[in-house]
């Protein structure tokens, strides 16, 4: 296993400050905090810039973060995380503080502003600086895919009418720590029948019937890297009708495969294939994007989706590919890949079978 590179990831966050003008960062978003740490515990906060580099944390973490966060001086605070923020900033020499305005709290923030007067805090969005994947997270998340790939080939014999969702559920989240994932990378998703219309049905008690279709959406974490793969299987023989839609949303799929490649932006992508799926006359049921970066997060930047402000998707991002159709009271079909980013067409990371599977 490779390791990551933190003076890279240091670099580009010392690029930020300068480009953002300000004095010091504050980072408190988990996420952010272990790429640009290593720390993996929670409850902990980064302040980074001119001459300062300190992470603070409880003594809940206190060994773990010596051995994990190699590069910063450990702070431990004992009264309180923004307590002892405000304190070291009070000894810096910063005063214009970048601070991650879209996981702080208000009532964070104007502990920060009572406390610090003459500060000038500055909201600085820095999950962009996580897009593009180093050797040794694409082997992570690659490790991870193939995680749930494998989980999956367990998981089929146990579908069967008369089996509840949930039991499946617990069967393949047991399988992928059998197989190395630390976690579930999310709440995992199997939704049976008429439930396959709503995309994020969880897990519930509805038994599994006969003729049935059945969506799985799972992922496993290796080293903190999540993957996600989605794969649609039908229990006993397809009907015409929901041969129909597997083809449609199966094509437009590998058509996603094409079309997702370093140099267009993940708006120009989600139509592309969304324009697809509505020539088979599917587009109207196609009711969320068609992919998300995923790393650190199970859904972290870029978009593939209408809304995405990716210009200009590069080499080594990892995003999933995932059209689907929703059909109320009919049920639904998506297939989703975790997929590398290529100045090419994606390579798939998970590579389960997408053939209809009848069982
Ligand atoms: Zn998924
Ligand atoms: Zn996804």
């Amino acid at each position: 296993m490779m390791n990551f590179d933190f003076s890279d990831r240091l670099a580009r966050l010392y690029d930020k400050l300068a480009a953002e003008e300000v004095d010091a960062l504050l980072i408190t978003k988990l996420a952010n905090v272990t790429y640009f740490s290593g720390f993996r515990g929670d409850s902990t906060a980064l302040l980074i810039g001119k001459d300062i580099r300190k992470l603070i944390t409880d003594g809940r973490y206190v060994e773990q973060a010596v051995r994990e966060a190699k590069n910063f001086t450990l702070v431990e605070q004992t009264e309180g995380l923004y307590k002892k923020i405000v304190d070291e900033l009070k000894i810096s020499h910063c005063r214009k503080i970048g601070v991650e305005g879209n996981v702080m709290t208000v009532a964070e923030r104007d502990y920060l502003a009572k406390e610090l007067d003459g500060f000038e805090f500055k909201s600085v969005a820095l999950d962009t600086l996580r897009q593009v994947k180093d050797a040794a997270e694409i082997e992570c998340i690659r490790r991870a895919c193939r995680i749930a790939d494998d989980a999956f080939a367990k998981i089929l014999p146990v579908i069967k009418p008369g089996v509840r969702e949930v039991d499946i559920a617990a069967e393949l989240e047991y399988f992928m720590r059998r197989l190395g994932s630390e976690r579930a990378a999310f709440t995992t998703i199997v939704a049976s029948g008429w439930r396959g219309s709503l995309p994020h049905g969880t897990a519930s008690d509805k038994k599994i019937c006969a003729g049935e279709l059945v969506t799985f959406d799972f992922g496993a974490m290796f080293k903190g890297y999540c993957s996600d793969i989605t794969r649609t299987v039908c229990v006993g023989k397809a009907s015409a009708e929901q041969r129909k839609i597997y083809d449609a949303v199966k094509a437009a799929q590998a058509y996603g495969l094409e079309v997702i490649t370093a140099g267009k932006s993940g708006k120009d992508i989600d139509a592309a294939v969304r324009d697809r799926l509505t020539a088979s006359g599917y587009g109207d049921y196609f009711v969320h994007g068609l992919g998300h970066g995923v790393g650190l997060e199970i859904h972290e930047e870029p978009r593939l989706s209408k809304l995405s402000k990716s210009e200009n998707l590069l080499p080594n991002m990892i995003v999933t590919d995932e059209p689907g159709v929703y059909i109320e009271n009919f049920g639904g079909v998506r297939i989703e890949d975790t997929v590398l980013v290529t100045s090419g067409a994606a390579q798939p990371l998970t590579r389960s079978p997408k053939i209809l599977i009848e069982l």
